[in-house]
Order: structure tokens, then C-alpha cells, then sequence
């Protein structure tokens, strides 16, 4: 991606506005005023943020978590306002019924595929954990289900076997790829240039 972001600074002392391209941000090019501390972090850590490299697959992962979460989210939306046919392991449900059953799994999942989705479009680092924790929701409601006896429904076995094979592969992807801890470094670096 090469949009470039453009960070503009107004002089505190002669009212020029000039547009900041580079690090380090320091005084006004007009007058030579120094700008004021917190806009100067503002301005760099802004900089720093447009500046890292979206790796391609979280590129990916960004829309298939807006699709996925926009799809949960309204399904849930459909059945507490009692739409539509709501079946459950082949079962017919009320809405109720199935927002209790499936909401604890299928909602948080929803949830967090959203707020993913915001957090990846606007970089933020904080989506790192949230992508593990994804795929761990349905590897730890597989394996409770296991422990207590009734793994039960086929249905389940197929989102099952896949989170516990994505599971280990997205902590490499997010923790181990070059790119993709050069991505989250250099947002950490923004979150710490930016004034408290
Ligand atoms: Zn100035």
C-alpha cells in the first residue's frame, strides 16, 4: 500500500500551516518555531502509524472479519427481533432459544470479528491478541464439549478441526512472520510516541 498520509501542523507563533512528510517532526519551516510537544508527538506518531506496511494477509484477514462478523452479528440481530427460520443442528428454534444457545460461541465470535475488523482498518495493535483469540473460542468450546461427554452434533467438527489447525498457524503468522512483526512493531513504536 503507498497511500501516504499527510500530517498538517499549525505554527503556534506565525499561523503558517505547513504538511509533515518526515520524521523527525521538530519546529515550523516558515518561522523556525518549535511546535509544541504534544503536536509534534501527535504528528510523528501518526506519521510513524501511516507509515507501516499492512502484511498482506491481515489485508485479507481485515475483510474477511468485517464479512464474517457483519454476517454473526446480523443473524443475531434477525433473531432477537424474531425473523426468519432459525435452525439449530437441524433442530427448529425460537430466536430465543437460539440467541441462548449459540450466543455465548457464535456471538463473541461475531463480536470480536468486528471490532477485529475496525481495529485492523484503522491499525491498531491491539488486534494481535483478539485474531488468536478468535480461533481459540471454538478450539476451547470444542475441547469442553469433549471433556463433558457430548462433542455431540457432527456440525461442529469441521469449525473445530479447522480452529485447531488455524490456531497454531495465525500465533506463527503474528508472532514469527518478519513482516508481521515488523507491521506490529512499528505500530507499538506510533502508540509510544503518541502523547499521553
Ligand atoms: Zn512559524
Amino acid at each position: 500500500m503507498f497511500l501516504r498520509m499527510a500530517v498538517f501542523l499549525v505554527c503556534p507563533k506565525c499561523d503558517e500551516s505547513s504538511v509533515v512528510e518526515r520524521l523527525p517532526v521538530e519546529a515550523c519551516p516558515e518561522c523556525g518555531t518549535p511546535y509544541p510537544t504534544q503536536a509534534r508527538l501527535a504528528a510523528e506518531a501518526a506519521l510513524i502509524r501511516s507509515q507501516a506496511t499492512k502484511p498482506g494477509l491481515l489485508v485479507v484477514g481485515q475483510m474477511l472479519s468485517s464479512m464474517g462478523g457483519g454476517i454473526l452479528l446480523s443473524v443475531f440481530v434477525l433473531a432477537a427481533i424474531g425473523r426468519g427460520q432459525l435452525t439449530l443442528f437441524g433442530e427448529q428454534v425460537t430466536g430465543m432459544e437460539f440467541i441462548g444457545r449459540a450466543g455465548p460461541t457464535l456471538g463473541s465470535i461475531g463480536i470480536l470479528l468486528a471490532v477485529i475488523a475496525v481495529g485492523l482498518s484503522r491499525n491498531a495493535r491491539w488486534t494481535r491478541p483478539l485474531m488468536i483469540a478468535v480461533w481459540a473460542i471454538p478450539v476451547v468450546n470444542g475441547l469442553l464439549r469433549l471433556a463433558t461427554g457430548h462433542f455431540g452434533e457432527g456440525t461442529l467438527i469441521i469449525p473445530f478441526v479447522i480452529s485447531v489447525i488455524a490456531l497454531p498457524m495465525s500465533v506463527v503468522y503474528l508472532y514469527r512472520r518478519e513482516n508481521v512483526i515488523r507491521y506490529f512493531d512499528t505500530l507499538k513504536r506510533a502508540d509510544e510516541t503518541k502523547p499521553a
